[in-house]
Order: C-alpha cells, then structure tokens, then sequence
C-alpha cells in the first residue's frame, strides 16, 4: 500500500515536470539573422549551426531573419543562396523568412517612442564636428568617443531645425548614472561593463533608416526571442542592445557569444586566407555531412574523444556549456580528414549518386561510361572509394579507366623502378612474359583469386621478385604512378582491355 503510494506521488511529479518542462520549451525561440549582403560564409553556418543545435535540443523554435536594412548592400540573390545553402546543409527553420526591410514602420514607431521618452535625441553634428572631437581627443590622449554635445537639444527645437532643413541622426542617450552592465553569458559567464565607457551610440540615420543594435532589439523583442548565440565579434554590442532593452522595459534574452573563427596563423577568418563560401567547399567535393561535422567541432567538442557526427547525433549531445572560449582555428586538414571518413563510410549507391554531377561535367568519362557501361562505373568507383578524400578528385583517379585503348598510350618512363629492380628492358621482358601466361587464362577464370594464383606462380617459375612482375603490369594498365592494385585493375578491365593495354605498353617500351 505504502509503496503504491510512493509510485503514485512519483507519477505526479513527473507528469508535473514533465508539464513544466513543455511550457519551457515552447518558450525557447532563437534566430538566423543573416545579412544578405554575400553569398553564404561559413561562419554564418556555424553560427545558424548553434543555435540550431541548441533550439532542437531543447524543442524550441527557430525564425528566418534576413537582416536586410543594408539596401545598397543587401539582394534578394544573396537572400536566395544563403537560404537554401542553410536547407542543403539540413539547417532548418520554423518561421520566416522575415524582412527587415519590410518592417520600416514598426522601427518608427519605437524610433519615435524613445525619441518621445528622451532616451534618443536628435544629434546635428557633422562629419567634421565629430572629426574636431576626435582629434581634440586624441591631443589629449583620451579615447574617442561622442562627447554628448547635442544632448541638451530638445524635441522641439530638433523638429525646427530639421524642418529648416538641418540634418539629423538619432543617438541613444546611454544613461551614465546606470553604472555597470552585467550580463550573464552563456558561454563566457558574467560579461561586465560601466556606462562610462559606452558613448551615446547611433540607432538610426533617421526616422526610416534605422541601424543594427536598434532593429534587433525591437525583433528580438517582437519575435519573442528567448536565447541570442551569435559570433564574438558581437559581444561589444550586448550591453548597448541591453540598455536599448532596458529603455523600453523589456527584458532581454538570454546571451551567447560564439568564439571567433580563426586563419591558422590565429588572425581572424578571411577570404585572403582561406575559402569562406560554403558554395566553393561544397563545389570543391566536400559532403554537406562533413561540413556540418567539421563546423560544430569548430568551437564544441564533446567530453569524450568521438569526431565524426551526423546532425541527429549532434543535436543530442550539444550544450553550450561545452561552447570554448578561445578562438577556433580553422584547420582545413582536419575537414580533409573527415571529408575522407564521411566518403569511406558512405555506401557504393550513395557516393555514385554524390559524384554523378561531377562525372557528368568530365568528357572522357561520359563518353567513356557510355562505351563501356554502367557496371564498369560503378566497378570502377568501388575500387577508388577507400582512397577518395574529396568528390572533386573523382575524375582525376577515374580518367584512365576510361580511355579507349585506341588512343591509349602509357609513359615509357612510369615504367622504371629503382627499388624494384625493374628498367624498362626487364619491364618489357617480365610484360612479355605476363602477356602470354594471362592470354592462356580462361575468361570465366579471369578474377582476382585466380588471377594472383596465376601471376604468382609465374613469379616463382621465373624466379623473380613479385614487384618485377606486379609493377609493369599495373602500370601498363593505368598508366599512372598510384593507383588501384594490379589484380583489381586486371579484373575490373577484364581480360580483353587488360591484354589490349598490356600490348600497347610492350610496344612503347
Ligand atoms: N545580422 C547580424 C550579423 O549577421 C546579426 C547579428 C546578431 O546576431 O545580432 O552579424
């Protein structure tokens, strides 16, 4: 009895959390809020990655925010790559898009609140004022920062100005006297600065072009976001959007600053230094598993010392606790390797699907799989499938099986090996030799096991080393320095391309 009761209770409490846990959830809201002023970065993917994983994590919810107030900077072009360069990758969201661009009225409205409640005014000073305070600044050795000059302009007398024809920005009037900020952050913990440092900042150019730290707030607000996780570069912009927040009387999110990208010589990632548009790495061969598995590394890490992750596995075991402070350094090594993993572990099907856009393009090998069909393709695939490390280097490892025997015509001086023991005189001799043993072999018996128990006993009957034999032979066939091993190749060019491609060789010799 007495333990039935204890389950009950039990029961209750966990329907009871489990309740609360769902209200929670629903609460949590994160944003992209890609600028469309370029074609998708791979910084903006790790950064929409995050905050992905994190909202999945949690069952929340995630809004499209295409940040377009830029207009000179901003197309719909960029909007469109950006956008379904994030669906490829299997970045998705829930809301949106929404335009910052088509949302001008709203801003005016809390443009117009804060000009309203005196914590925004009116500033007239030009270019050159502001030039002549820096200067004077620096004279003094001061830092540089808006001295407040037009802070004592009121409403009114800024209206008359501007109708006379003056113009006008509008700057937040940072309220000295609030002293120090202090922020709890997610990933670096307590953030803290004085109001002293912050100088009145501009919200808006005017009344309909308002600026970054001004629409965010308002969005975040609007769209009742729960949680910010955006790049480092930010984090200088927190306080002044917490005091934009705290102007209004509304509360703000919870924040979270992403540690830097990095070049490997630790300066920030730039296009000089390394290729950022995810367009070039998915162009070049990368597969979008591995990019996403390289780009969630790239400043995580789990505590165990697993490296290669789907999304799913990802969103299991993402938190932002595990989030480094430290700069990421972007080591393209490293996104090679995994890349490789990723190809490796992908069945036969699926690659042959992943490279078939990159074949297409390659014309001796669309006219080559023509002529020598389908299941040729794919043998031949399979044998370049383990050595693979980008789908871009497909073509260059497939090429020779390709080339019709006719206009097939091997480097003489590929054929020489020192270590081996072979010139080009033994090269054509042992290539002779081979020629004649293989010509006897049955064709049902032409494959791999019967093939190596012919040429080895033809090496112990010579009384040569393995290689003497093995090595013309494999070149003679693909005509290259590496390749696939010479009783693979024997067999996928069966025997009547083998003995052709052995022939054109003697002769070349
Ligand atoms: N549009 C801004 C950017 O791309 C968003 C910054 C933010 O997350 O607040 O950097």
């Amino acid at each position: 009895m007495n333990m039935r009761r204890k389950t009950k209770h039990f029961a209750e409490i966990l329907y009871t959390s489990q309740a609360i846990i769902r209200i929670t959830m629903s609460d949590i809201r994160l944003r992209f809020p890609p600028s469309p002023t370029g074609n998708l970065h791979i910084g903006t993917v790790r950064t929409c990655l995050y905050n992905y994983l994190f909202a999945k994590k949690h069952g929340g919810k995630i809004i499209m925010r295409l940040e377009d107030t830029d207009k000179q900077r901003s197309t719909d072009e960029y909007a469109e790559n950006i956008m379904s360069g994030l669906k490829n990758l299997g970045i998705t969201w829930d809301e949106g898009p929404i335009r910052q661009s088509e949302r001008t009225k709203i801003y005016t409205k809390y443009l117009q609140e804060l000009l309203q409640s005196g914590h925004a005014y009116y500033c007239f000073c030009t270019a050159e004022d502001l030039a002549k305070e820096r200067s004077e600044q620096e004279a003094k050795k001061l830092p540089p920062r808006y001295s407040g000059k037009c802070r004592s302009v009121t409403f009114q007398e800024a209206e008359k100005r501007m109708a006379d024809g003056e113009k006008a920005v509008i700057r937040f009037r940072v309220p000295e006297e609030r002293g120090d900020i202090i922020f709890s952050d997610l990933v670096r913990g307590d953030v803290q600065i004085h109001t002293k440092e912050i100088a009145d900042f501009v919200i808006a150019k005017n009344l309909t072009s308002p600026l970054y730290n001004f629409v965010v707030v308002v969005d975040d607000f609007d769209m009742k976001i729960s949680h910010v996780i955006r790049g480092e570069d930010h984090i200088s912009n927190t306080p002044k959007q917490i005091l934009i927040y705290e102007a209004f009387g509304w509360k703000s999110p919870e924040f979270a600053h992403l540690p830097l990208i990095l070049n490997q010589d630790k300066s920030k990632l730039s296009k000089r230094k390394n290729k950022v548009s995810v367009d070039d790495y998915l162009s070049d061969g990368i597969l979008p598993e591995a990019l996403i598995n390289f780009l969630a590394l790239l400043g995580w890490n789990t505590s165990d010392e697993q490296e290669i992750f789907t999304l799913k596995e990802l969103v299991k075991k993402f938190s932002l606790n595990r989030v480094q402070k430290g700069g990421a350094i972007f080591d393209f090594e490293r996104l090679m390797w995994m890349n490789g993993v990723w190809i490796r572990e992908m069945p036969l099907h699926e690659l042959k699907n992943r490279v078939e856009s990159i074949i297409s393009k390659d014309v001796v090998l669309s006219e080559g799989r023509k002529k020598y069909g389908e299941e040729f393709f794919t043998n031949t695939l399979s044998l370049i499938h383990e050595r693979l490390k980008k789908l871009s280097e497909a073509p260059d490892l497939l090429r020779f099986f390709f080339i019709p025997e006719k206009n097939y015509s091997p480097d003489p001086e590929l054929f020489p090996h020192k270590k081996m023991k072979v010139d080009k005189e033994t090269a054509k001799r042992m290539l002779q030799i081979s020629m004649q043993t293989l010509e006897a072999l049955p064709e049902e018996k032409w494959n791999q096991s019967e093939l190596e128990i012919t040429l080895f006993h033809l090496i112990k009957e010579q009384d040569v080393k393995n290689g003497q034999i093995l090595w013309p032979i494999r070149v003679a066939l693909s005509g290259e320095k590496f390749s696939p091993g010479t009783f693979e190749l024997l067999e996928v060019f069966g025997k009547k391309r083998s003995l052709q491609r052995i022939e054109k060789s003697i002769s070349s010799l």
